[in-house]
């Protein structure tokens, strides 16, 4: 598997590139979401790029806008699980700030979406913030909330080493379907009914942060850094993705949304509308 991530222009946003079939592009884009059960993927005239939240949520954490990712196969390689091997690929590789102002998503009212029990929430804000609860019944687990603010730098500290985890029963059932293909000890926690198989974890509510890792990722099908603060309580994702694209497929059509506008980007620090 290769993966290989190259500069791009300004306004190209994030772009996904099969080179084994001919080079054939995915925008990272809430329009081009599909869903396999256990990660996002997206999907464009029949052709899948799955797992894309961990990358594009380091490009978030980052600051990176535009980036084409190459890769030869259809799913991203999920490495230790986190972000950070991501982050840590960039940060070596060098960002380059582009002449082309960046344009912000600003959040100018508060919309909530609720499914069952699950619950996402964007309210107004200055800067970009993310929070996250979980409440999952095993004993490991349990109640955990986290909050991180994404311009501070705390990205890289407090959420990209969080790795994704998951249930000895459940890796069988996913196996069995072909998918996660690579997953083991060395790239998830991994969990039976009572205990972590593979300790030590990296940080005491790693669970939560890995749900904002992803949260963030999911979030970035946009296109557009944020200026908001979002709230999500829930187990799985759907109703993010259908957040997302809900979005795009709005301001696709030209219809302004009432609750967000573009704004240019800030030569004076943004003010409360
Ligand atoms: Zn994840």
């Amino acid at each position: 598997m290769a993966l290989r991530i190259l500069p791009a222009s300004a306004g190209t946003g994030i772009v996904f590139r099969r080179t084994d079939l001919d080079g054939f592009e995915i925008e990272a884009s809430g329009r081009n979401v599909a869903r396999v059960s256990y990660a996002t993927s997206l999907m464009k005239k029949g052709v899948l790029i799955s797992t894309t939240e961990h990358l594009l949520s380091a490009f978030i954490g980052v600051g990176i806008d535009n980036a084409i990712v190459e890769l030869d196969n259809l799913e991203l390689p999920i490495l230790d699980g986190s972000a950070r091997p991501f982050v840590e690929m960039i940060q070596k590789a060098g960002i380059r700030r582009q002449r082309k102002a960046r344009t912000y998503l600003r959040i100018v009212r508060e919309v909530e979406l609720r499914e069952g029990d699950k619950f996402i929430a964007v309210y107004p804000a200055e800067a970009y913030s993310v929070s996250y609860a979980i409440n999952f019944p095993h004993p490991k687990i349990g109640r955990q909330t986290f909050c991180v603010q994404l311009t501070n730098g705390s990205y890289l500290r407090e959420i990209a080493p969080a790795r994704t985890f998951g249930f000895m029963h459940e890796a069988e059932a996913l196996r069995q379907q072909g998918l996660i293909r690579g997953a083991s000890t060395e790239n998830a926690i991994v969990m039976d009914r009572d205990e972590v198989l593979n300790p030590p974890l990296r940080f005491a509510d790693e669970f939560v942060r890995h749900k904002v890792l992803d949260l963030i990722g999911d979030l970035a099908l946009i296109g557009k850094q944020i200026l908001a603060r979002s709230w999500r309580i829930a187990l799985a994702t759907p109703c993010t993705l259908r957040w997302c694209r809900a979005f795009c497929e709005t301001s696709r059509t030209g219809k302004r949304l009432r609750w967000m506008r573009l704004t240019p980007p800030r030569p004076s620090p943004p003010r409360p509308v």
